[in-house]
């Protein structure tokens, strides 16, 4: 899986079934965010590598097995990665961990949720019909969905191991040949599973995992000239870039780019279940999480005991290494823990209060990428805490007066990703549901990113496209046409 050089140990990228490692011989230093020292490598991809996958992907769809082979067969292969990927659950966890900083128990239910994704899209592969079309007299009309061909899907280091089942299983069942791009900062568990897949049986050139850093390897695959459709999950900067290569090629893509996503809690709600949920819904993965609930918006007439009781579990929260196995590990990089101290510095300079802040366990790494958890309010709607993704464990709380008010301040960002309401007045819940603008609205609950079977995307910057359930399957897949004249 992996060879040994001068600079240490390198893992090699997954193409046509075998670990290669770049023919320029570049590497890329991967880090343990838990104490920030250098653990191990990773080969970068270049063009004579990315030409390789695509070219492996395309042959298996063209002369291959692969392009040929029957929906269920393509399901059963699923389901036995899905088998894999269980019994090698506790190897692949550590690996997640310890690539990502995250708590011992965050990944290890983010590889079960790995393992989940490819038993739905194993049951579901063989379960995409067509349709029949009533036409002129004469003619029989039906349709058939096709896979786009060689799917490029370039994936973030927030939940590698989520994200490789969330992108790569329906894009196989639907029988795509698919290249992935993981991110430098955490693509060991990808490649990881990618092996299990040459194990498990899928033929060469179905799946290839090329790692290198984005404005190198992701720029040229997503580039491409004989790729057929990209998925990115990612930045909005880069996601721009992505459509636009893309629209170059008059090709179809995927853009998942994160948001600003709120809760509306009311007087009425049930503390019990809102205050654990929306604390775990920013603190989980250390706040990284594109469906993260980072803005609240509370009731006004209830502010101080709604707020009260949110500062209250936020004031307990303790950041730790994945073994301490705490509320939340580091954040991935030092350009992230930045990005966040940024952020705070600055509602320090705005004046914001700080309405409660968790703690960092003594005893961690003195090089560990670190931040506490905060929690601020009220914040101005205007100011750019309540308005910009901070992908932290940082959360603003901004009053609303009514119902009104809440609706108008939950559509006032640029993003549309998800939104929680929490009231016990049904008719108000689904009132706000119907008028939010996101791509899913929990009521009563938040997951953020839970939930395989829930169609799940942005509106306005948040992207466009859908993923999970079924709805995955279509937006990788297209629709053919067959019409005939039988007289
Ligand atoms: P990013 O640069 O957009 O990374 C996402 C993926 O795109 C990675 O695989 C990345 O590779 C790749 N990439 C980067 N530049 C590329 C290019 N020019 N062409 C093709 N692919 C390219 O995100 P980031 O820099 O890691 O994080 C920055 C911010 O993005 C975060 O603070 C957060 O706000 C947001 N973000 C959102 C999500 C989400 O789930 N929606 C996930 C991650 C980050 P490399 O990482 O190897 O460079
Ligand atoms: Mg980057």
């Amino acid at each position: 899986m992996a060879t040994t050089t001068a600079s240490g140990f390198i893992h090699g990228a997954f193409i046509g079934n075998r670990m290669v490692t770049a023919a320029s011989g570049d590497t890329v230093p991967v880090i343990d965010p838990a104490n920030g020292e250098v653990f191990t490598h990773i080969t970068e991809c270049g063009a004579a590598e990315v030409d390789a996958a695509v070219a492996a992907g395309r042959a298996a769809l063209d002369e291959g097995e692969w392009g040929r082979m029957p929906a269920f067969e393509r399901g059963r292969l699923l389901a036995r990665l899905s088998q894999a990927i269980t019994a090698n659950a506790v190897e692949l966890a550590a690996l997640e961990s310890r690539d990502t900083g995250k708590p011992a128990r965050q990944a290890s239910a983010d590889i079960t949720a790995a393992a989940r994704y490819f038993e739905f899209y194993a049951g579901a592969a063989d379960k995409m019909h067509g349709e029949t079309i009533p036409y002129l007299n004469g003619f029989f009309v039906a349709t058939e969905r096709e896979p786009h061909g060689v799917v490029a899907h370039v994936i973030p280091w927030n939940y590698p191991a989520q994200m490789f089942g969330r992108n790569v299983a329906p894009s196989l069942a639907v029988g795509n040949a698919v290249v992935v791009k993981p991110a430098e900062d955490a693509c060991l568990s990808v490649l990881r599973m990618a092996g299990l897949a040459a194990e498990v049986g899928f033929p060469a050139g179905a799946l290839a995992v090329l790692p290198g850093r984005g404005a190198v390897t992701g720029a040229l695959l997503s580039g491409h000239h004989d790729i057929d459709y990209i998925a990115f999950t990612g930045s909005p900067a880069v996601g721009e870039m992505i459509q636009v290569a893309a629209a170059r090629r008059a090709i179809g893509c995927t853009l998942e780019l994160g948001g600003k996503s709120p809760h509306i809690l009311f007087g009425d709600a049930d503390l019990s279940l809102a205050v654990p949920a929306i604390v775990n819904g920013i603190v989980n993965n250390a706040g990284q999480t594109c469906s993260a609930g980072s803005r609240v918006l509370v009731e006004r007439a209830h502010f101080d005991r709604l707020v009260g009781a949110i500062a209250e579990a936020f004031g307990r929260l303790r950041a730790g290494t994945p073994e301490m196995d705490l509320d939340l590990g580091p954040v991935i990089n030092p350009g992230q823990r930045q990005r966040v101290e940024r952020f705070c510095d600055q509602a320090e300079r705005d004046g914001i209060a700080l309405l409660a802040q968790g703690s960092i366990a003594g005893n961690v790494p003195d090089g560990g990428l670190f931040v506490a958890p905060r929690l601020y309010g009220p914040v101005d709607p205007a100011n750019v805490l309540a308005r910009d993704e901070v992908f932290g464990p940082v959360l603003c709380v901004i009053p609303f007066e009514d119902e009104a008010e809440a609706l108008h301040l939950a559509n006032d960002s640029e993003f549309g990703l998800l939104a929680g309401v929490w009231t016990n007045d049904g008719g108000r819940a689904l009132r706000l549901a119907r008028r939010i603008k996101a791509g899913q609205i929990y009521i009563n609950g938040f997951a953020a990113g839970g939930g395989i079977e829930l169609p799940f995307g942005g509106v306005k910057r948040s992207g466009h496209g859908r993923e999970k359930g079924l709805a995955a399957m279509h937006e990788l897949s297209t629709i053919k046409t067959i019409i005939q004249r039988h007289g």
